[in-house]
């Protein structure tokens, strides 16, 4: 494992530890949930959506370190973003975790997740917070499911 790969490790290994904006929101007017059964992660994302510009965001639940990390990372990069902001970067995501590649610089501490594109079966753990917060920023409420196609 050369350096700069231990370091994306610790990135991921702290936010499983310490995940960022975890919890209930109250103020939130969005919700929607997040499944994985192949992995066992379920997640619910809360966002206070004023004017198309998401101004908080949260999540509970749980899961396995790469969904929650991704799930903790995902709220911070969130917080101020517009919905098609937010679409962007979830489409610069999945890119990254598909293929290891970041084609944008933007991605910052999420690039730690290039290394899931060694392990297919982990791109849903860590695309899962992002499907169910994509749904309740379009406001169509939908559960997301990992068992159907994006
Ligand atoms: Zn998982």
């Amino acid at each position: 494992m050369d350096h700069l790969s231990e370091l994306y490790q610790a990135v991921i290994l702290d936010h499983n530890r310490r995940p960022r904006n975890f919890g209930k929101l109250p103020e939130a007017n969005r919700v929607a949930t997040g499944d994985n059964p192949s992995c066992g992660d379920h997640f619910t994302v809360y966002l206070r959506l004023t004017d198309d510009r998401i101004e908080k965001v949260a999540f509970d639940g749980a899961g396995c370190a790469i969904s929650k990390a991704a799930a903790s990372l995902m709220t911070v990069s969130l917080m101020g973003k517009s919905v098609a902001e937010a679409e962007n970067l979830f489409r610069e995501f999945h890119h990254l975790v598909t293929t290891g590649e970041a084609d944008e610089e933007n991605l910052s501490d999420m690039a730690a997740f290039a290394g899931v594109s060694q392990f297919p079966a982990r791109i849903k753990c860590a695309t899962l917070a992002w499907h169910a917060a994509l749904n309740a920023a379009r406001g169509t409420g939908d559960k997301a499911t990992t068992e159907e196609p994006v």
